[in-house]
């Protein structure tokens, strides 16, 4: 497909975006691993578990995902067709290829 060609070779000529150890999801979703693990150090504390569970889900929802989201692509192609624009991002909240670029796009680099 000529469109997906077209925009992995601008992703590759605009760069990734912000480092992902820099982004806010992936400090925030690390600060939530270590405290669910630390928890894990008595899980037959009251609650301990429950609460290591529950941070470690937590975790998941900040952490950028490794690549491009699923539905990454899907989302921008839709987004293309409806409204006649090329949208440089989705809309999901770990995609891991659109994090660091509107976290890019936000400190006011020439991502675009
Ligand atoms: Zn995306």
């Amino acid at each position: 497909m000529e469109w997906f060609r077209e925009v992995n070779a601008a992703d590759e000529l605009r760069g990734p975006g912000v480092p992902l150890e820099e982004l806010p999801g992936f400090i925030a979703g690390r600060l939530a691993v270590e405290r669910a693990w630390r928890l894990l150090d008595d899980p037959s504390a009251p609650g301990a578990l429950t609460e290591s569970r529950t941070g470690l889900r937590s975790a998941l929802a900040l952490l950028p995902q490794s690549r491009p989201d699923q539905l990454c692509y899907e989302e921008r192609w839709r987004s293309r067709r409806r409204y006649g624009g090329e949208s440089l991002v989705c809309s999901r909240p770990t995609c891991g290829r659109c994090l660091p670029l509107k976290a890019a796009l936000e400190h006011g680099s020439p991502v675009a």
